[in-house]
């Protein structure tokens, strides 16, 4: 764990959030700042910094399956996941993290 890293805290419980989904390898809970009508983390327990330097496969497999079953879930018309890694795309929180956006149209290409 990574005591400074704001996603290490919310997976250890040490700061108060809802969270939809808590299992060995990751937690779920929702976006503070909401993109979508439904807008959900799913964010590995482990500290990893961003996806490249992810190096478990079988844990990422496991992340993008729990992704789906919630993106059944609260977008069965449809949903977008996105990955944002490094300055260019914007990540904010150097802690990987699977943005799950649904509940309205997802405009392409994305800005
Ligand atoms: P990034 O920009 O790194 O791809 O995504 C980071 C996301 O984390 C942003 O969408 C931001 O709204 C969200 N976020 C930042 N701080 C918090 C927080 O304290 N609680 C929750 N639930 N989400 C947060
Ligand atoms: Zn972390």
């Amino acid at each position: 764990m990574d005591t400074t890293c704001l996603f290490c805290q919310i997976a250890n419980g040490e700061l108060p959030v809802e969270l939809l989904e808590r299992a060995e390898n990751y937690v779920v809970f929702r976006d503070i700042a909401p993109q979508a009508p439904e807008h959900l983390l799913v964010v590995p327990t482990r500290h990893v910094a961003c996806l490249s330097a992810h190096d478990a496969p079988a844990e990422l497999g496991e992340l993008f399956a729990a992704a789906a079953r919630w993106g059944r879930g609260v977008g069965p018309a449809g949903y977008r996941l996105v990955v944002n890694e490094g300055q260019d795309a914007g990540q904010t929180v150097a802690h990987l993290h699977l943005h799950l956006l649904a509940g309205r149209h997802l405009s392409w290409p994305p800005g």
